[in-house]
Parts: structure tokens; C-alpha cells; sequence
């Protein structure tokens, strides 16, 4: 067993079942209820160390170079996965990512005090990068302990599978990737078959993958990778603690974020919560759940007061990478949300790629998962329950670069249910001075940065 430095981790049943299993176990769901598990941290231990000593401690690792620090996620190491041999550990330096003052966007919204974290600017350009590091690295201590395991496989909206597939062949660890055909984007799709992934494009949606997956890590020797694996959501939930650090350990009052399978959400509410723990803040920010309208089971229980939890088949929607009809981290998600006072919102096409629109016009590239919350955070403002006292940040889970057929379409006019009121398409011109500098006058005139 690698060393731990007095703290430690291991997996037990989000519900309670009684048991506890090793980080380095493979093991995905309670074996007595088939419910998910999550990783539980001796927080007495933690404690020893005074919030002081975590805050100081955790600002001068950020730009370390000594390895692995530097990361967003390993420099919170011990909050994470305690025992990993640091020698073990698989990182692109992930995390520590910029929380942008949206200044003009807020204007807007009259709303001064509205940030966006900007997950997408990192190593594969989403999101995900948080919670890989955190389970290719298990993996790989695995390994180096002599477990049977061989491969790492997952199903994948299109960003997993980018994650895994960069950080495995970071580690020379073969990976099995599963995708929906045709329901990725041109990037997503090409990322794993760049990184040298077994990518198996399957005809079903991603609930159809994920059933696979499921059947084929049954096998012990293929490890799972999606976020029903809890280690993932260790990493995930790192960002939750950053945003709090870069506002000077500050909570704010709220926090705006896309979902599809929940599990980035209920990281969120994770990382929250141990901040709580520890006595380094002592309020938690009340969280928001930003689904799209045409893939939105979890937005469907809300409104039924989570009494069941609501199942369908996703429709096709701008935003694929929250397509999803039958979220795995549904139980922990309606935790995040009842424990925080949080909201359930969804966004229509339009409402997303006009969102993401704006968004673009005040210097951000905004992918439709970003646009998706801040349709809902322009909701929630127009209805008065999101004040302009008030200090908000929206998640942007992916960068807008992934999504370029989205950008074109929309500025081309091309897109399904959504009105381009933002388009702006180029000029063709001959190159003649006069033609020119009459178009540029008649444009400044016109222009949105006139006023
Ligand atoms: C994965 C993902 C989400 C949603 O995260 P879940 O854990 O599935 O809820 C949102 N946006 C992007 C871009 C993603 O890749």
C-alpha cells in the first residue's frame, strides 16, 4: 500500500450500506444495494490541520513546479487521493484555470459581480480534464501494484473520451472508447483517434454506450472510466474549492452549471461541502442545474419534487454533450441540490445559442453547454431571484473550439430552432479602397460597440 502521510480515503456506499474498499479496488457500485459508492475522507484527520494551514498551504502550490503541485487538482493532493505515489500520478497540469469577470456580460444583466470559470481552457479543453488525472492515475498505482487491469475504457458525449483517451496515452495505457455515431462533434470525435484510442462508434445514444461500457468492465481487466467510478468526481470536485480560493476564500452566492449525467454537479457539491468540513468557509453557494429542454430528465424530476427519479430518450440538441436521458449520478445530484437550496433550470436551442451568442460578442467563445447556463442565469435574473447585489459564477465546461460546426451555423443562420439575431457572417468585397472604406463607415455606424 503507497504511503499516505497520516490521511487517507476509501470508497463506501453513498447510501450507507455498511463496508469500505480500497481506492485501489476495482469496484464501481455498493455490492449489497448496486447503488453508487463515493470516496469518504478521514476528515478528523484533515482537521489536524488548522484552515489556516490548508489555505496557506494550497496557495503556494499554485504555479509549483514541483512535481506534481502545479496542478489544480494534485495541489490539493491530500484532499483528494492521499496515498498515491507521486511518481504514479498522470498530469497535463490541469485546473488552476482562469475565473474571467464577465464585466460587459453582467452589465448587461445588471448583474457587476458575475464571473466564468473557464474549465475549457486546459489540457483537452474541457471539463473533464479534472476528474482523469485524478482515475488514470489510480490506475496506474493499480498497475503498479500488480493488479490485473489492462485497459481503460468509457463511454463518452464526446469530452470523456478526449479526457481519457490524452491522459492514458500519457501513461502508455491502452484505452477502449465508446461513441454514439454521429452525436459528437468533428473535434471531440477526432481527439481520441489522435491520442491512439480504440474508439468504437456505436449506433445508439449515449445511454446506449453506457450500457455497454457497463457489460464490458464487468471484465476486471478493462476498468471503468465513466463518472459513475467515483474517483473521477475526487478530481471534479476540485472545482468547487478553486473558485472559492480565487475569490480569497470567499463563497459566492451562487453557482451556475450545465448537467447531463450529474456528476460534475455533484462534484461541485462535494468539494463544497469539505471547504464547510474544515471550517474554511461556512456557507454554501446555492447551486444551479442547467439542463437543455430537449434532454432533460433531471430538470423533469425537479418538478416532481425528485419524488422518482424521471428517465427518457434524449433528443438531439446543440448542446451533445449534455445528451443524456438516464443520468448515472442522479442520487448525489439531488443531494447537491436540496442540501444547497439549489434550482433546476433548462434552456431551449434558441435560448442557449442566443445566450452563447452574447456571451461571444463580449470577448468569450462559448460552447452550447456554457450557452445552456447562461440562458439559465439570464432566466433567473429577469425573474428576480438572482439579485444584482449578488456574486455569480457560470461553469463554462468546454471550450467553444470543440464546437465549431455550432459557431458557423449559428452565424450562417443554419441552425435548427434558433434565430440568429447576433450573425454576423463576413463581407465579400472587391479589393477596391473606395468600396472598402464606404462598408467599414457603414459597419462602425451599425456596429454593437458604438454606443
Ligand atoms: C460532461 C459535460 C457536462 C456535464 O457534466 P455531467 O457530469 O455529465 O453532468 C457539461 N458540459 C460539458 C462540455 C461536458 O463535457
Amino acid at each position: 500500500m503507497p504511503e499516505s502521510n497520516g490521511y487517507n480515503a476509501h470508497f463506501r456506499c453513498f447510501r450507507g450500506c455498511p463496508g469500505e474498499w480500497s481506492i485501489y479496488d476495482v469496484i464501481y457500485t455498493c455490492p449489497t444495494c448496486g447503488g453508487l459508492l463515493e470516496v469518504a475522507h478521514d476528515v478528523d484527520a484533515l482537521r489536524r490541520r488548522s484552515a489556516q494551514e490548508w489555505k496557506t498551504l494550497f496557495e503556494s502550490r499554485i504555479g509549483a513546479t514541483s512535481w506534481p503541485y502545479g496542478s489544480g487538482v494534485w495541489g490539493k493532493k491530500e484532499w483528494v487521493i492521499p496515498s498515491i505515489d507521486d511518481e504514479n500520478i498522470v498530469s497535463m497540469y490541469e485546473g488552476n484555470s482562469n475565473l474571467f469577470w464577465a464585466e460587459r456580460l453582467g452589465k448587461q444583466l445588471g448583474l457587476p459581480d458575475l464571473w466564468v470559470k473557464l474549465c475549457g481552457n486546459s489540457h483537452t479543453g474541457s471539463f473533464k480534464d479534472l476528474g482523469m488525472t485524478v482515475l488514470v492515475s489510480v490506475v496506474k498505482q493499480m498497475m503498479s501494484m500488480g493488479r490485473p487491469v489492462r485497459a481503460v475504457s468509457c463511454a463518452s458525449t464526446g469530452d470523456t473520451s478526449a479526457a481519457l483517451a490524452a491522459y492514458a496515452a500519457a501513461a502508455g495505457i491502452p484505452a477502449i472508447i465508446f461513441l454514439p455515431q454521429g452525436k459528437v462533434s468533428p473535434a471531440q470525435l477526432i481527439q481520441p483517434i489522435a491520442n491512439g484510442a480504440h474508439v468504437l462508434a456505436l449506433d445508439t445514444d449515449f445511454d446506449g454506450c453506457m450500457r455497454v461500457v457497463r457489460e464490458v468492465t464487468q471484465d476486471n481487466t478493462i476498468y471503468l472510466a465513466n463518472s459513475m467510478n467515483s474517483l473521477r468526481i475526487e478530481g471534479q470536485k476540485t472545482v468547487g474549492i478553486e473558485i472559492v480560493q480565487q475569490f480569497d476564500w470567499e463563497v459566492p452566492d451562487w453557482i451556475i452549471i450545465p448537467v447531463g449525467n450529474l456528476g460534475n454537479i455533484s462534484a461541485l457539491y462535494k468539494g463544497l461541502k469539505l471547504l464547510m468540513d474544515l471550517g474554511i468557509t461556512n456557507k454554501m453557494p446555492r447551486l444551479v442545474a442547467a439542463q437543455a429542454e430537449k434532454a432533460n430528465p433531471f430538470y423533469q424530476s425537479s418538478l416532481n419534487g425528485f419524488s422518482e427519479k424521471v428517465t427518457m430518450q434524449s433528443r438531439e440538441t446543440l448542446a451533445s454533450a449534455i445528451r443524456i436521458g438516464d443520468p448515472v449520478s442522479y442520487e448525489k445530484a439531488v443531494q447537491a441540490v436540496h442540501e444547497t437550496n439549489g434550482i433546476v433550470e433548462q434552456a431551449t436551442e434558441h435560448e442557449m445559442a442566443h445566450a452563447a451568442a452574447m456571451a461571444d460578442m463580449t470577448g468569450m467563445y462559448t460552447c452550447p453547454h456554457t450557452g445552456t447556463a447562461l440562458a439559465v442565469l439570464f432566466k433567473l435574473r429577469q425573474r428576480g431571484l438572482i439579485q444584482s447585489n449578488e456574486r455569480v459564477v457560470v461553469i463554462s465546461t468546454a471550450h467553444g473550439l470543440k464546437f465549431t460546426p455550432f459557431k458557423v451555423g449559428y452565424h450562417e443562420g443554419t441552425l435548427k430552432e434558433v434565430e440568429s439575431e447576433f450573425a454576423n457572417p463576413p463581407v465579400y468585397l472587391p479589393p477596391d479602397p473606395d468600396v472598402v472604406m464606404k462598408t467599414i463607415l457603414r459597419k462602425l455606424e451599425a456596429s454593437p460597440f458604438a454606443s
